[in-house]
Order: C-alpha cells, then structure tokens, then sequence
C-alpha cells in the first residue's frame, strides 16, 4: 500500500520530496521502539522501557536511616561490581508474559546472586538465557533452578540452560520444584521427558565434549505435605542460604512460591498466582518480593487480540494491579515488583495508577534486566547494559570434575555418506 501511495506522489510531486515520505513516515511510527531508545517519561512521569532507567520513581530505598550507603554506577555493568559479603543482587531475566515473548521481553526468569559466590535462578522462561548469559557469570556457576510450576512460559528455556554451555560445567543440573498430584505431573516427570527429548542431542556430542552438563538431578517439594499446620517446607539449606517453598493459588494444584533468606537478606517470588493472604503472610517483610501482575481484561484482550471471554477466563487464575496491591499492603517488602507484565507506555500509567489506590509502598514495574542490588542499609535498583555480544568470562576452577569426553554413540551415520566428505 504505501509503495502504491509512493508512485501516485510521485506523478504529482516531484522525485527527493515523494522518496522521502515513506521513510519518515516508518521512522516516526517506529522509532521509540529501537534501542536504545531515548531517555523519556510516560504521561505521569514514570521511566519508558528502554530508555535505560528501571520503571520505578523510588530507584533508591534506604532500610537503615543514618547509615553511609554505597554508591553505585549509573548502569549495572556484568564483571565490574563484585559483590559485598553482605549484598545480594537480583536481576530480572524475563519480565514479560508468553502472549507473546518479546525481544526486549523474556518470561518468567529470575537471577540472585550472592556475595558469597552462589548463584539461583528461579524460573527459565522462553528468551531468558540470552540475557542470562550476558551477566557475566561463567556457565559452570549457573547449575540450581528453581521452578514455581511447569508452565511452559516458566521453563520452557531449560534446554538451552543446559545445551549452551552445560558441558562447561560436565555435572547435573540441579533443578527443584513441585511434585503434582500426581507423578505425571510432577517436575521429575518433567525434567525426565526433557532429558529424554534431548538424547539425540547428547548422543552427538559424547565423544566430542563433556556432557555431563546434559544431565539434570532434581529434587521435588512434596506438595501434599504442605497444609495450615505446615505452610512451608525447607527445600535448599546450605552456605548459610535457606530457600523456603511455599503453594500458591495457580490453576491446578502443583504451583509453588519461594522465599530465599541469607545473612539477614531476602527475597520472595511467588510465579504466577491469584492475590492471596497465604502468599503474602509467606513473604512478609522480604527485602524483594516478586509477584505477578496482568493488565485488565479488557486491556489484555485488545493487547492479545484474544475474545474479552478468554481474556477474562485467562485472568481469572491471575492478579491484576489493584489486588497486587493488595497483597504488597500485607507483605509490606522493601520493594514489591510487579512482573510477568507486557510493557507499554500506556500500561504502565495505568498499573502505577490502579496500584496506588491500594499500596503506597516502593513498587517496581518488571523490565528484561532491571537490577536490585540490596545490602542491610538500601535497595538500589537500575538497569544493566550488557553487551548483546557478551562473552564467556573465565572458566572457573571445578575440582574434582572429569572434563574428559565420552565414547562414540553406536549410532553411526552411513559410510558412503562420509566418504563424501571434502577432505581438508
Ligand atoms: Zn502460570
Ligand atoms: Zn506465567
């Protein structure tokens, strides 16, 4: 169409002028939606996605008041910021929803790491391990998962966690997560059919590289244990780190939160779920605390071109602004985050709006690889600027792990195909 409007001009206007409107034309429907988009607020003076800055006008929350706080770069930069003994950051991965993944939008995936070294990630949703990978931790120290549920849009990246540099590390994968009622629908079925799914995959490489890496161990929280007299169950207790699993309200039964907690540190992410007082009890005081929220029906409808019918049977199993603020005013963490959110300039006016009429606390709105860093006396929250070109940092020191191949798979590919091979 716009090629046809061109050659009308064209007869009638003369040549540089025509040739030059379609292309401003294309730029100014499209410009703000390439990176790095310019510095700019929306309409109620909130930072727009890509322009640098976390979605938040509380970047900065001192904890301890009268304490010296440590300053810290405008961007986060992966590699330049080692961590305090005392300090853990926590990095959104995957702030978006499935419908659809985005460029500049992952789902459902969530990096803390620690000052004492461990690292956790908490979901491995599509399009998440790009910008896992670009924080600048070497693959081999990227092996404990932690799932909420087995939505797809919550791990549907595990296989290029442990494809793309799993035989860096040649040890299992460490996932947790939910049993189901029943087997089938537990995370050990799951991991196992995704091992399982890759065998042609692992066979391939055998004698090639480690593939140990390919492997995955996992240790399921029994969701028939959890009740009113047992709310939560430990399930990762080591290096001084504790990380509590607790059941929300998420469709069928089988959808969990965590809480972490170390050095007097926390952070609560509850995946998915309708607002409930259980989740939010669960995450009470929590330095970060990471839930769900969806637009209106109405505004996810016309954002999916879904039928309002679906968007309201979909959103029916989630939590829109005005309930997550609910759930903030009861849990009352240092920072409440709200994620799983499709960005648009108009949509966040209107979150920030419908949140405020019933929390008043420190809220952030979710973007791809906002930053949190938090210490006993603040929370610092930025962007990262990492480099779409990031490369793998320096192996680290893996005692005691055989990185030596395996045999050749019996499966052969057929000699006269080989003999046609080029030789070098
Ligand atoms: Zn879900
Ligand atoms: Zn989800």
């Amino acid at each position: 169409m716009r090629h046809y409007k061109s050659i009308l001009h064209f007869r009638t206007l003369g040549l540089a002028f025509v040739l030059a409107l379609p292309i401003i034309a294309d730029a100014a429907q499209y410009e703000d939606f390439y990176f790095p988009r310019e510095e700019s607020t929306t309409t109620d003076g909130y930072p727009t996605p890509l322009s640098g800055k976390p979605i938040t006008k509380t970047p900065i929350i001192t904890k301890l008041k009268g304490t010296s706080n440590k300053k810290y770069p405008k961007y986060y930069i992966p590699g330049k910021e080692p961590l305090a003994d005392n300090e853990m950051r926590v990095t959104i991965l995957g702030s978006g929803s499935p419908t659809p993944v985005r460029r500049a939008q992952g789902t459902s995936s969530y990096l803390v790491e620690l000052g004492n070294g461990d690292n956790f990630i908490f979901d491995i949703g599509p399009g998440t391990t790009g910008n896992l990978y670009s924080m600048g931790i070497h693959p081999a120290l990227l092996d404990k998962v932690f799932i909420a549920h087995l939505h797809l849009d919550h791990v549907g990246d595990i296989f290029s966690l442990f494809d793309a540099m799993g035989w860096a590390r040649n040890t299992p994968l460490q996932v947790w997560g939910p049993s189901g009622t029943t087997p089938d629908l537990g995370t050990a079925e799951f991991t196992k059919n995704v091992r399982k799914a890759a065998e042609w995959h692992v066979q391939s490489k055998r004698n090639l590289l480690p593939t140990g890496g390919t492997s995955i161990v996992t240790q399921e929280i029994d969701i028939s244990k959890f009740s009113v007299e047992n709310p939560r169950q430990l399930a990762y207790d080591k290096n001084g780190v504790k990380i509590y699993a607790f059941p929300v309200v998420h469709t069928i039964d089988g959808s969990m939160g965590y809480r972490l907690e170390w050095k007097g540190l926390s952070f609560a992410y509850t995946a998915d779920s309708e607002p409930s007082t259980f989740e939010a009890e669960q995450s009470k005081g929590v330095d970060v605390f990471i839930h769900e929220v969806f637009p209106s029906p109405e505004e996810y409808a016309a954002q999916t071109k879904m039928p309002l019918q679906h968007a309201q049977n979909a959103l029916g199993e989630h939590t829109i602004p005005e309930e997550l603020g609910l759930v903030f005013d009861i849990a009352r963490p240092g920072i409440g985050i709200g994620s799983h959110y499709t960005l648009g300039d108009a949509l966040i006016d209107n979150f920030f709006k419908n949140v405020r009429t019933t929390y008043d606390g420190p809220v952030l709105l979710a973007h791809d690889l906002s930053v949190i860093n938090v210490t006993p006396e603040q929370i610092v929250i930025r962007q990262a600027k990492t480099s779409l070109l990031a490369e793998v940092p320096d192996a680290p020191k893996l005692e005691g792990v055989d990185m030596n191949p395996g045999e050749r798979s019996d499966s052969k590919r057929p000699d006269w195909l080989t003999e046609t091979k080029i030789q070098r």
